[in-house]
């Protein structure tokens, strides 16, 4: 098809594949030291442009990014790229994983402060940036979300998988956007509605998956055949639960009893919220699972279903879509089992090999 061989050109042209061919683009971020952190506390040295070392040992990933780093390099490097993906038509997906108080959120959002201004911040995070440049480079955008933080009385609603939508959430409400504006309000009730958690680690960290997708319906007309093309696209903008084990943020047992029993999946205008953080370690296992398929391991059952989340990032998994992933790490001594943890994970994410072609409907 020559329209398709056409947009995967394009995107490959302006260097939109998320990593080279449809590998992950794992990039990770070091956040600064905070106030409880002494100068020299540092665990983790940045090597040069893609390296660093923890304890005597050196990772490699598409780019580390240091305490430097603004939000606008980090969308320069994950952000832009992801969205060129998508307008070719490539669902794309960006998680941001890390322990609690890492800089995911930071990552993903920016602090709501920055989104609260009304000039654009220079606080802003990966989510307004993608979505503002959505609209510069598009004319019409659907906003076709997941779970509803506007109307938190749907609870509970089920994730359900089909030839046509793919998987969906059912009993959603759907909202098309027009504006940056109209996102905007939308993240502001999302985010303010979000569930968080208070642990020792961070006051405000969460301890849910947080999820915004979007679906971008466009359409085009072939001046040289006269043909109209339609595709569609979806983004997935993941900032995960907190990857550290549960015992060393000592959430009361309150917290974890919810965090084991909790699935309810609230719904809003484009912004989803998993409170159980459980699925982390589905999510986890699944990764582990498709990086061993990807580097020549024996095909074996990919347990997608075993959690709520593993089955609606399906296809940011292993399957039809581009994914990077943002690894925040603290530069804190007392983080370091954390931090290790983290970049082997990463590295472990790297292998993984995903399948994406353009959607054309
Ligand atoms: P997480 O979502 O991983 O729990 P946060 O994003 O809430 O962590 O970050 C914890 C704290 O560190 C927040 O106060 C945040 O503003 C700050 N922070 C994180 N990363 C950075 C950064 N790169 N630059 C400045 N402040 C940061």
């Amino acid at each position: 098809n020559p329209l398709k061989r056409k947009l995967c050109l394009e995107a490959e042209n302006s260097g939109a594949a998320a990593g080279s061919d449809s590998g992950v683009k794992v990039v990770v971020r070091m956040r600064p030291q905070n106030q409880g952190e002494q100068e020299g506390d540092l665990v983790l040295q940045k090597l040069s442009a893609d390296s660093l070392a923890i304890n005597g040992q050196t990772f490699t990933f598409d780019a580390v990014a240091d305490v430097e780093a603004t939000q606008v390099a980090i969308f320069d490097l994950v952000g832009a790229p992801l969205v060129e993906n998508c307008i070719a038509g490539f669902n794309s997906s960006i998680f941001a994983y890390g322990q609690t108080g890492s800089g995911k959120t930071y990552t993903m959002w920016g602090p709501m402060q920055a989104l609260l201004e009304d000039r654009f911040s220079s606080q802003q995070g990966l989510t307004p940036r993608i979505v503002e440049l959505i609209f510069s480079r598009i004319n019409e955008i659907y906003n076709e979300q997941i779970t509803d933080l506007l109307d938190p009385r749907k609870r509970n609603l089920q994730i359900r998988e089909d030839v046509k939508c793919g998987v969906y959430v059912e009993s959603l409400t759907e909202e098309r956007v027009c504006t940056m504006n109209d996102v905007k309000q939308l993240l502001i009730r999302g985010l303010s509605n979000r569930r968080t958690g208070t642990t020792s680690i961070n006051a405000e960290s969460s301890r849910s998956h947080s999820v915004f997708t979007f679906v971008i319906k466009s359409q085009s007309k072939s001046l040289a055949t006269g043909l109209t093309s339609f595709k569609t696209s979806r983004i997935n903008l993941v900032d995960l639960a907190g990857s550290e084990r549960q015992k060393l943020t000592g959430a009361a047992g309150e917290q974890l009893k919810e965090a084991v029993t909790s699935t309810d999946h609230f719904t809003a205008g484009a912004f989803s919220v998993l409170s159980n953080s459980l699925c982390l370690r589905e999510c986890r296992n699944l990764i582990n699972i498709l990086a061993e398929i990807s580097k020549g391991g024996k095909q074996r059952h990919i347990p997608y279903r075993d959690s709520k989340l593993t089955f609606l990032l399906q296809e940011s998994l292993g399957g039809n879509a581009k994914l990077a992933m943002v690894c925040a790490v603290s530069p804190a001594q007392r983080c370091r089992g954390e931090t290790y943890s983290t970049l082997r994970f990463a590295q472990r994410a790297k292998a993984i090999r995903n399948k994406a072609v353009v959607n054309e409907v």
